[in-house]
């Protein structure tokens, strides 16, 4: 069955709701017994008696709410021409109005348009003429053809549209947004770090909690007011821990950033050692970087990988760990392409008596839908971003053990922020939601799978992928045996429309600024629905640009084709 579901199976209990102006009070009264009488449960939304003056949108609009809400099945709207009702029901997303005003069209809009509002009752029609006019349409089942589930679909698409407020009052901004929005949508997104969030994790974000303040935590707020964000804060962090497995959560951290800042701040002093993944080896720049505060605040030492199998040397690490006796040992990584050995690392930490950090910004998702073992039993604190893998909101997260979450609430705040933004928060409860549904554990699986074939095409169209595969959902490409630089990579293929960044390789004999390397990942794309299949093209895409580097006309070809296999893979839709 599809999502347009259909109230037949449940005539019994049948919940219609019936709502006028002035014009159609009489006949509502009329109906409302009718109904009654056949076992349909009739909520009336008004009017209570005829005023004159009335407005019909004060009526359509709650019944319409309430068939949102799931309070009714279906509804009934009368007015003198149905017009005023017609239009006003369906400015609601998900409202089907149809104006009929016989039995045959009422039908029609049962069976091909799944109406779930009947408009009708006008000023032409006799009683009986109604009567039987709302029984056909009651009637009438939904044909549920694909012709018409196709087209239901489209027409849902169509009014959800979040830039036309901004349209309104901001036509400069509004276009500017829809152009990166036109961006998103023509393009191959392979950047690692990124990923399409769901409309309603972007509709949470764009929602009145951006008008509260709540300094504080639920239930211990320095301001008043707070009864319903300390709702949604306590809901986000009870899904966190329930997605995760942890103890504790945080969910106020503006960025990834500063989720690692307060967590530094709850378990380290200034100067403390810390020995972490090296930038140059795929860490982040919270971790140690001389340029970002972690760098400037504690003495990071770094580790890496293998210099043959590029992967990560856990026997240096307890080498350089009995050699420092840091205070904390951090794993996680923005550019690691394989499973991390959380076990092993906590180990290391015992022996020299560290605390054991993970930030899995990166892998996030991979980790909620268990296809990356998870650190939540072995590290002390683990922090993360919202936004990549696991596709929610721009924002960060900190998990901890119970005995830790006083440190880390008052670091975060008072700490290192202020108010909390509520929208952001409630945007996370709903990425959290999401990524509690078995979906979400598919759509991961099918992040892996793309990644690994991703990978294997490209290595086949010549270039050295590093390590020699992928484990999560990003690979690392060496583009030395193609005499190209990251950086004059990334450039080509964007102006293809395929966007990666450069990243440098493990040992790179190139600058930070140039690189050998270009950083891949299949988040994003995944999330459109691309399988493998498709990443066998996007490989061929790739190579292309990557064979031609400076030719105009093969750079065209390639954008015109990415463009041809994008628009067939939507961006995320209202119905997931
Ligand atoms: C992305 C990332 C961060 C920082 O996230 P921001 O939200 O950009 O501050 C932190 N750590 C790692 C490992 C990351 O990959």
């Amino acid at each position: 069955m599809n999502e347009f579901s259909d109230w037949q199976s449940k005539q019994d209990g049948l919940r219609i709701g019936i709502g006028t102006d002035h014009g159609g009070y009489a006949k509502k009264e009329l109906l409302k017994g009718t109904l009654a009488q056949s076992g349909l449960k009739v909520l009336d939304f008004g009017p209570s008696g005829v005023q004159p003056d009335d407005d019909y949108p004060d009526y359509a609009a709650p019944l319409c709410r309430a068939l949102l809400n799931n309070e009714i099945d279906c509804g009934i709207l009368i007015c003198r021409s149905g017009i005023g009702m017609s239009v006003c029901a369906n400015r609601f997303h998900g409202v089907r109005a149809a104006l009929a005003e016989s039995p045959e069209k009422a039908a029609m809009s049962r069976s091909h348009n799944n109406a779930n509002i009947l408009v009708t009752g006008g000023d032409q029609m006799s009683d009986a003429e109604l009567l039987k006019t709302v029984e056909a349409w009651l009637g009438q089942a939904f044909s549920a053809e694909e012709r018409h589930v196709r087209r239901l679909h489209k027409l849902e698409e169509l009014s959800l549209d979040d830039v036309a407020p901004i349209r309104k009052t901001d036509p400069e901004l509004a276009a500017i947004i829809e152009r990166e929005g036109a961006r998103q949508a023509r393009g191959l997104e392979l950047i690692a770090s990124e990923n399409f969030a769901s409309v309603a994790v972007r509709a949470a974000a764009g929602t009145v909690l951006t008008n509260k303040y709540a300094e504080g935590y639920p239930g211990r707020r320095y301001y008043n007011g707070c009864q319903h964000v300390d709702e949604v804060e306590t809901l986000a962090i009870e899904r966190a821990c329930r997605l995760f497995g942890a103890e504790a959560a945080n969910v106020q951290p503006h960025s990834g950033s500063q989720a690692n800042m307060a967590a530094y701040y709850a378990i380290l002093e200034h100067g403390d050692k810390v020995l972490g993944m090296s930038l140059d080896h795929g860490g982040h720049l919270t971790h140690g970087h001389k340029v970002n505060f972690s760098g400037r605040s504690y003495e990071f030492i770094g580790y890496g990988v293998d210099r043959e199998s590029e992967r990560l040397d856990y026997d240096n690490i307890a080498e350089l760990a009995q050699q420092h006796k840091p205070k904390l040992l951090l794993a996680g990584a923005s550019a690691y392409p394989r499973i991390i050995d959380f076990a092993r690392m906590r180990q290391i930490a015992d022996q020299v008596g560290a605390y054991f950090m993970v930030d899995m910004a990166h892998i996030a998702g991979l980790v909620a839908a268990g296809l990356h073992p998870s650190p939540l039993p072995y590290a002390d604190i683990v922090t993360s971003t919202t936004h990549k893998t696991l596709r929610g909101p721009r924002g960060g997260l900190i998990l901890c053990k119970e005995n830790l979450i006083k440190k880390v609430n008052s670091w975060l705040f008072p700490g290192i922020q202020g108010g909390p933004l509520m929208h952001i928060i409630a945007a996370k409860a709903v990425c959290f939601q999401e990524a509690l549904q078995p979906q979400f554990s598919a759509y991961q699986q099918q992040v892996v799978a793309n990644t690994a074939r991703l990978a294997e095409e490209l290595a086949k169209g010549g270039l050295r992928i590093v390590s020699g595969g992928t484990d999560n959902h990003l690979m690392l490409v060496d583009l030395r045996p193609k005499s190209v630089s990251g950086k004059a990579a990334a450039d080509a293929l964007d102006r293809a429309d395929i966007t990666v960044n450069m990243n440098m390789i493990p040992f790179d004999p190139a600058k930070p600024s140039v690189t050998s390397g270009i950083r891949v990942g299949t988040a994003a794309v995944s999330t459109r629905g691309m399988r493998e299949a498709e990443m066998q093209k996007v490989a061929a895409l790739m190579c292309r640009i990557l064979d031609n580097i400076d030719d105009e006309q093969v750079c065209a070809e390639v954008r015109q084709q990415v463009g041809e296999l994008a628009a067939q893979f939507p961006m995320p839709k209202i119905l997931i």
